[in-house]
C-alpha cells in the first residue's frame, strides 16, 4: 500500500467506494464522477503508479485485471451493446490519480473519442 494514495485508501476501506467486484487481486467501483451512464474503475489491489510502472514480471497480473474487466462489464450489462474501456497515462495522457486503473464507459452509444481527441491536438 502507498500511504499517499487514493485508490489505495479505498482498496484498504479507509475511504468508501460503491463496490462492483472484488477478489484478491482487484477492486472495481463506480466513478465518482461518472461521464456515462455506466461509468466504473478497474483496479488492481497491488499499487502500479501507471501503466508505464508494468513490467514483464506483471503480465499474469495486468491480464487477470483486463479479463475481470471484461466480467465486470458484463456485469454492469453494457456487455452485449459495447462500452470502451480507457487507460490513462501520466501527464500527457489526462492521468489524475497515481494509480494504475481501467475506466469502463458505457450505457450509451459513444463519440469517435480518438478520431475527436486526435483533431483536438
Ligand atoms: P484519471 O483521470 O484516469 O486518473 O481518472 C481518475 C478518475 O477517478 C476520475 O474519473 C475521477 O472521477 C475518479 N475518482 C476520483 N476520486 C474518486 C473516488 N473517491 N471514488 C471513485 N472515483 C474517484
Ligand atoms: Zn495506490
Amino acid at each position: 500500500m502507498n500511504e499517499s494514495c487514493l485508490f489505495c485508501k479505498i482498496v484498504a476501506g479507509k475511504i468508501p467506494a460503491k463496490k462492483i467486484y472484488e477478489d484478491d487481486h482487484v477492486l472495481a467501483f463506480h466513478d465518482i464522477h461518472p461521464q456515462a451512464p455506466v461509468h466504473a474503475l478497474v483496479i488492481p489491489k497491488k499499487h502500479w503508479a501507471s501503466l508505464d510502472d508494468v513490467g514483464a514480471g506483471d503480465r499474469a497480473d495486468l491480464g487477470h485485471l483486463l479479463e475481470r474487466t471484461a466480467h465486470c462489464a458484463r456485469e454492469l450489462g453494457v456487455a452485449a451493446s459495447g462500452y470502451r474501456t480507457i487507460i490513462n497515462t501520466k501527464a500527457h495522457g489526462g492521468q489524475e490519480v497515481f494509480h494504475i486503473h481501467v475506466h469502463i464507459l458505457g450505457g450509451k452509444a459513444l463519440g469517435r473519442m480518438v478520431d475527436a481527441r486526435a483533431k483536438e491536438g
